[in-house]
C-alpha cells in the first residue's frame, strides 16, 4: 500500500498560517504594531513606501530581545506571552499565537534587528521567503526594528488582492488610528512614502481622539463611564449632530484591544436609535474591560473577533453607558441665570445686558403679548387656516399635562434649559427665538415638537399604553399584496402602537383605530409609511428592530411641518415639554433642536468688536 499522507514541510505550514494572518500591508502592520506594545514600547514608528507594498518598517523602543529568543520568534508557535494551556483563559497581551512573525517571514523579504534592554549589541537575521540568510551582530539603540519588503514576491496569486498604492497605504493609516487610540500613552508617527500621515505624541485619549478624528469634531465628543461588578466601560461618544456615514469612526475595545464584534456595535447603534438617522453612524471610542476568562479572544487568527461568556450583559452594559450620557444631553448648556426684569440692579454689565434684552425686544412682539390680532380666538376655528391646538401636537391631551398655567409656570422656574429662557418671540413662524444671557437661542419648532412627541410615545410603548383612538369613520386604504401580507403579519404589534387594521377583502386594509396624537391628522398616509419601513426591515424578529423608527415616523406626522403661529402660551409649553424630554438637544432624525449665536458673534457680524 502506498503512503499517501505526509507532514508539510515548515516554510509551507507558515505560508498557509500566512494566508490567514497576513492579508495585506495593514495586517502585517497592525501585527507587528501589537508586538512593539506588548513589549513596552513607548514610541513606535511605521514607515511604509508604496502602501507598503514596497517596503514596511516598524521601529520601537520596546525591551527588545537576545540573540536566541529573535531567532526562537520566528519559529511558529513560539511565544513569550502565554506557556500553559490554564494561559488562554487569562491573556492579558495582545499577541499570544506565535504566528506572526514567522508567517509574515515567509512571505517577504524580511529583516529583524533588535537590542535587549541591558545588552552590549543587537542582532541581525534576515529572511527570504521564510529562509533564513544571515544572522549577524549589529549596534543599533534598544528596541526592534522589523523590516518587511516586496510583500508576497513568492505568492503570486495573492499579490494580484493587492489594491493600488493608495488605497492599501489607507488602510495602514486605519489601523495606526486604530492601535494609537488605543494606547495614547505611547507615541506613534506613521510616515508614507517620506510624508507623515500621523505624528502623535504621547498624551492622553481626549487629545488623542481629536488628533485623530479631527479637533473640529472631537469638540462633540462626550465621555462615558460606566461600572458594575461585572463590566467597566469608559471612553467618548458623540453627540447626535456628530454622524459619519460609516462605521469607520467607531472605536470599539474590549480589554485594550482593537475588535469588530456585532454584540458591540449592535448596542451602540441601539443606544444611538432615534437620535440618529438610519444609516448614519456615530463616533465613539469606546474601552469595554472584562475579566479575561469573560471573552474568548482565540476565535480567528486576527483576534479581530471575540466571543463573550455573557453577551447580553455586556451587550446591555454598552448601551446603558452610552444612553446614559445621551439622556443626559450634557452639550446643552447649562440654564442661564435667570434676568428678572422687575428687579432693581446695579452693576454695568447686568445692566447693559439688559438693555441688550430690550433693544432686541423692541422689533418684536412683547413677551407678554399673545398674539392676540394674528392668533384666532377659539369660537374662529374652524375657519382658521390652522388649528392653533394643533400646532405642539396638542400638548394638552398628548401630555397628559392639562395643568393650570400657574403649575407649569411654577415647573418653569425650577428652571431647565429651555424654560429658563427669555421668549423674544417667533421669526417666520418656524422658529422661536430665546434670549439666554448674552447668547440669542433659536429653536427648530417642528424639530422640538417631534423630539417632545417621539419620546412621549416611546414612554407610553414601554409601559405598553400607547393611546388609541377609534376614527369616526373607519377609513380603507388600498395596498399591494406583499403590504397586506406585512399588516396581517405584525397585526398584533400595530394592535400594540394603537392600530386597528383589518382585511377588507383582496387587498383593501380598513383602519378603524390609529394612535391617538395623530388620529386626526392623516393615519392613511401613515400607514402606508409604516408598511413600508416594516417590508424594509424584512424578518419577523423585526418589528422590535423597527419600533423606534416607527415611533419616530408617527411623531413626525403628528406635528405640522412648515410655518405656524404660535403664541406665547403654546411657546412657553414647548419649551417645558422639552426640559421633561429626554435627548431633547436633537430631533428623533438627528437634527439638531437649538442653535445659539452668541452676542461676540453678533458684534463680529456688526464690525462692533
Ligand atoms: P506572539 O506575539 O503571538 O507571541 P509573534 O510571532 O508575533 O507571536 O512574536 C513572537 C515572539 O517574539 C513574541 O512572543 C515576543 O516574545 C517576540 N517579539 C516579537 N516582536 C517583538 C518586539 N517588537 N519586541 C520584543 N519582542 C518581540
Ligand atoms: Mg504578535
Amino acid at each position: 500500500m502506498s503512503q499517501r499522507i505526509s507532514i508539510l514541510p515548515e516554510t509551507l505550514t507558515n505560508k498557509i498560517a500566512a494566508g490567514e494572518v497576513v492579508e495585506r500591508p495593514a495586517s502585517v502592520i497592525k501585527e507587528l504594531i501589537e508586538n512593539s506594545l506588548d513589549a513596552g514600547a513607548t514610541e513606535v514608528s511605521i514607515e511604509i513606501t508604496a502602501g507598503g507594498r514596497r517596503k514596511i518598517c516598524v521601529t520601537d523602543n520596546g525591551h527588545g530581545m537576545s540573540r536566541e529568543d529573535a531567532l526562537l520568534s520566528l519559529e511558529r508557535h513560539a511565544t513569550s506571552k502565554i506557556r500553559l494551556d490554564s494561559d488562554l483563559e487569562n491573556i492579558m497581551t495582545l499577541g499570544f499565537r506565535g504566528e506572526a512573525l514567522p508567517s509574515i517571514a515567509s512571505v517577504s523579504r524580511f529583516s529583524l534587528t533588535t537590542r535587549e534592554t541591558g545588552s552590549l549589541e543587537g542582532t541581525e537575521i534576515i529572511i527570504e521567503g521564510g529562509k533564513v540568510h544571515d544572522v549577524r551582530a549589529c549596534g543599533m539603540p534598544n528596541g526592534t526594528v522589523i523590516s518587511v519588503e516586496q510583500i508576497f514576491f513568492n505568492l503570486p496569486a495573492r499579490l494580484k488582492f493587492l489594491k493600488s498604492a493608495e488605497t492599501e497605504a489607507g488602510h495602514v493609516g486605519d489601523v495606526v488610528a486604530r492601535m494609537a487610540v488605543s494606547r495614547p500613552d505611547v507615541a506613534f508617527s506613521c510616515t508614507s512614502d517620506g510624508r507623515d500621515l500621523l505624528r502623535l505624541q504621547q498624551s492622553d485619549l481626549q487629545r488623542r481622539l481629536a488628533q485623530i478624528v479631527g479637533r473640529e469634531s472631537s469638540q462633540h465628543l462626550y465621555s462615558v463611564t460606566r461600572k458594575d461588578e461585572y463590566t467597566t466601560i469608559s471612553g467618548f461618544i458623540s453627540t447626535p449632530a456628530l454622524v459619519r456615514s460609516g462605521t469607520q469612526s467607531i472605536f470599539t475595545y474590549i480589554n485594550g484591544r482593537f475588535i469588530r464584534d456585532k454584540v458591540v456595535q449592535h448596542a451602540v447603534m441601539l443606544a444611538y436609535r432615534g437620535v440618529i438617522d438610519r444609516g448614519r453612524y456615530p463616533v465613539v471610542a469606546l474601552f469595554i474591560g472584562l475579566p479575561p476568562g469573560e471573552v474568548d479572544v482565540n476565535v480567528h487568527p486576527t483576534k479581530h473577533e471575540v466571543r463573550f461568556r455573557r453577551q447580553s450583559v455586556v451587550h446591555d452594559a454598552i448601551q446603558a453607558a452610552i444612553v446614559e450620557v445621551l439622556s443626559r444631553s450634557p452639550w446643552l448648556p447649562s440654564p442661564p441665570t435667570a434676568i428678572s426684569l422687575s428687579k432693581e440692579t446695579t452693576g454695568q454689565a447686568y445692566r447693559e445686558r439688559i438693555a441688550a434684552a430690550a433693544q432686541v425686544s423692541l422689533a418684536m412682539p412683547s413677551r407678554e403679548r399673545s398674539f392676540p390680532q394674528q392668533f384666532p380666538v377659539k369660537g374662529e376655528l374652524a375657519t382658521a387656516p390652522f388649528s392653533p391646538r394643533e400646532i405642539i401636537m396638542e400638548p394638552s391631551t398628548l401630555f397628559q399635562s392639562e395643568q393650570p398655567q400657574s403649575q407649569s409656570q411654577s415647573q418653569s422656574q425650577s428652571a431647565g434649559y429651555f424654560s429658563s429662557l427669555a421668549v423674544i418671540g417667533q421669526f417666520h413662524s418656524e422658529y422661536i427665538l430665546c434670549q439666554a444671557d448674552s447668547e440669542l437661542v433659536i429653536i427648530d419648532q417642528h424639530a422640538a415638537s417631534e423630539r417632545v412627541a417621539y419620546q412621549h410615545l416611546k414612554q407610553q410603548c414601554q409601559s405598553g399604553s400607547i393611546e388609541s383612538q377609534r376614527l369616526l369613520f373607519p377609513e380603507t386604504v388600498e395596498l399591494s399584496f406583499s403590504e397586506v401580507a406585512v399588516a396581517v403579519k405584525f397585526n398584533a404589534d400595530l394592535a400594540n402602537i394603537g392600530f386597528e387594521l383589518e382585511p377588507f377583502g383582496g387587498t383593501t386594509l380598513m383602519v378603524s383605530a390609529a394612535p391617538r396624537i395623530v388620529a386626526r391628522k392623516k393615519p392613511l398616509l401613515l400607514i402606508r409609511d409604516i408598511l413600508a419601513d416594516l417590508m424594509s426591515f424584512g424578518t419577523s424578529a423585526a418589528f422590535t428592530e423597527a419600533l423606534d423608527s416607527l415611533l419616530s415616523r408617527i411623531a413626525c406626522h403628528s406635528v405640522i411641518r412648515g410655518v405656524h403661529l404660535l403664541d406665547n402660551r403654546q411657546i412657553k409649553e414647548l419649551l417645558l415639554q422639552m426640559d421633561q424630554t429626554d435627548f431633547a438637544a436633537s430631533c428623533p432624525h438627528g437634527r439638531p433642536v437649538s442653535h445659539v449665536v452668541t452676542l461676540a458673534e453678533l458684534q463680529k457680524i456688526f464690525k462692533r468688536t
